[in-house]
């Protein structure tokens, strides 16, 4: 049959456009990452054909014996990578992951406890426009004032105070290490359950460089897309076997039907590359990037909200230039550097301008950017800030544009994809 660029030009040409973006502007959105071809191309196969209602060995379909090897593959590796009992692999998003533990382990009404969305949790974690927040008696804890870090004293006291069934630790946008067992000490006092949403780190954690929520939580989920360097999913952990029996149930048929099981079988490739010892070494850099970079933006005039990184993000407070995030991203865009704009806690803008950027380090360390690279980053961003400063949103074209030259020469000495 006709090629994609022969039957659908229009989409055919998007992609390459899109291919070319990705190839030549600096990534540093924090949740993105850059896949192998080998994910690539399990998620692009002829899997996405296959309905596979069930589990591996228990489907309603037949035809199942070779998804049947997919699945049960991602489902052992997941297992493997992060010392757990169980895994289930089917959740088609990081949302749909935590949808299904709701499903399976509170009823609508139940108070859950999780950390707002404008202190860096994630809409899933209770926000009032999210199915978690109006289904639920969603409460919510921040951060301090003082060094932006997470108010234990105060999800402590919201956890006494309300009595959740099920607390919520996880985030967005947090530069910090989460204490989980402290987390799981509030859970035990109160007789909730510890739900920990590691989507953003389970890269590191899979990776050795960043606490593992096992044993501390009775459930874990991530994305497989972030830091794990995975096709876009969601995965859920956990080693209580009541919990994974009403998991199983709650994602098929709680909440979903046919699973993908392309997307499954990228997974498993992703889940493979994650257990080999050049994973370790990638983890390490990308922490070690989101050091240097956090630094030199600090030497460059920014404050980095709670004072640097344990992870690969950072929030970058732009008060001290006096700019917003929402000019900021947009500057540095034209730039040729990807970032977005982020709420700073007890930020004093609109969320739809902030006084922030969100910037991380994993898809531009997966192309083999290190710590001279990234401080080169720094450096470039706060030549654009700085002009931004200085010559105002619309007549920063010649920084941006020198900026431009330099990010397509360092793009071009770290290739992917063939470029
Ligand atoms: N949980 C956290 C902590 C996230 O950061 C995200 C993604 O932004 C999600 C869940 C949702 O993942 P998805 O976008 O795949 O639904």
């Amino acid at each position: 049959s006709a090629s994609l660029a022969q039957s659908d030009p229009e989409i055919a040409k998007a992609i390459q456009n899109e291919l070319g973006r990705q190839q030549h502007e600096i990534e540093l959105i924090a949740s993105e990452n850059i896949v192998s071809r080998a994910v690539l191309e399990a998620q692009g196969s002829i899997m996405t054909n296959k309905y596979a209602e069930g589990y591996p060995g228990k489907r309603y379909y037949g035809g199942c014996e070779f998804v049947d090897v997919a699945e049960t593959l991602a489902i052992e590796r997941a297992k493997e990578l992060f010392g757990v009992g169980f895994a289930n692999v089917q959740p088609n998003s990081g949302s749909q992951a935590n949808q299904g533990v709701y499903q399976a382990l509170v009823q609508p009404g139940d108070t859950i406890l999780g950390m707002s969305l404008d202190a860096g949790g994630h809409l899933t974690h209770g926000a009032r426009p999210n199915q978690s927040g109006k289904w639920f008696n969603a409460i919510q804890y921040g951060l301090r004032k003082q060094d932006g870090l997470v108010d234990m004293d105060q999800v402590r006291q919201l956890a006494r105070e309300h009595k959740p069934k099920l607390i919520v630790a996880g985030f967005s946008a947090y530069s910090r290490v989460m204490d989980w067992a402290e987390f799981r000490a509030i859970a035990d006092e109160v007789g909730a359950l510890l739900f920990v949403d590691m989507a953003h780190v389970a890269g590191l954690v899979a990776g050795g460089v960043y606490p593992s929520p096992f044993p501390h939580a009775h459930v874990a989920t991530t994305t497989t897309h972030k830091t794990l360097r995975g096709p876009r999913g969601g995965l859920i952990l956990t080693n209580d076997e009541d919990i994974a029996k009403k998991i199983n149930s709650a994602i098929f048929p709680g909440i979903q039907g046919g699973p993908l099981m392309h997307v499954i079988a990228a997974k498993a490739v992703a889940f493979h590359e994650a257990l080999q010892p050049e994973f370790k070494e990638y983890a390490k850099q990308v922490v070690a990037n989101a050091h240097i970079l956090a630094e030199t933006l600090v030497k460059g005039g920014v404050d980095i909200v709670s004072g640097g990184t344990d992870n690969h993000l950072m929030l970058v407070d732009l008060r001290p230039k006096g700019l917003t995030g929402k000019a900021a991203e947009k500057a540095l865009e034209r730039a040729g550097i990807t970032c977005n704009k982020n709420a700073v806690p007890f930020d004093p803008e609109k969320p739809a301008i902030t006084s922030g950027i969100r910037l991380g380090t994993p898809a531009a360390t997966a192309r083999g950017f290190g710590t001279a690279e990234f401080q080169l980053v720094g450096e470039l961003i706060i030549e654009v800030l700085d002009g931004l400063a200085t010559n105002g949103e619309d007549n920063n074209g010649a920084v941006e544009q020198q900026v431009a030259t330099k990010v397509r020469a360092l793009t071009d000495r770290f290739p992917i994809y063939g470029q």
